[in-house]
């Protein structure tokens, strides 16, 4: 019986993500590939773009802090754990996938 998702199966992928050029983070275990992909250092999730990225940082006005906003609330969908935004009104994970 094989054992799909144990930890070293686990270590295992993330080891070839990394040869096959993956992107790592200081702070948390995820790796992801791909060009132009943001990761955010705060709150770990990471964007297909630079751009959907700075849709997720806020500031407070009062403190001039930056902040993260939860992609769900800006209307964005997540996969693989890449958070994107969605590309219509009528989306529909159908359409997603024949993209
Ligand atoms: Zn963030
Ligand atoms: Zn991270």
């Amino acid at each position: 019986m094989l054992e799909f998702a144990g930890p070293e199966m686990i270590k295992e992928i993330r080891a070839q993500m990394i040869l096959n050029g993956g992107h790592t983070c200081g702070g948390c275990s995820e790796v992801w590939t791909g060009l132009g992909r943001s990761h955010c250092g705060k709150c770990h999730r990471t964007f297909t773009t630079s751009n959907v990225f700075d849709q997720h940082r806020a500031i407070n006005e009062q403190t001039s802090d930056h902040y993260c906003l939860n992609p769900e609330s800006l209307d964005m969908i997540s996969r693989d754990d890449i958070w994107r935004n969605k590309p219509s009104e009528t989306f529909s994970w159908d359409e997603y996938n024949k993209e």
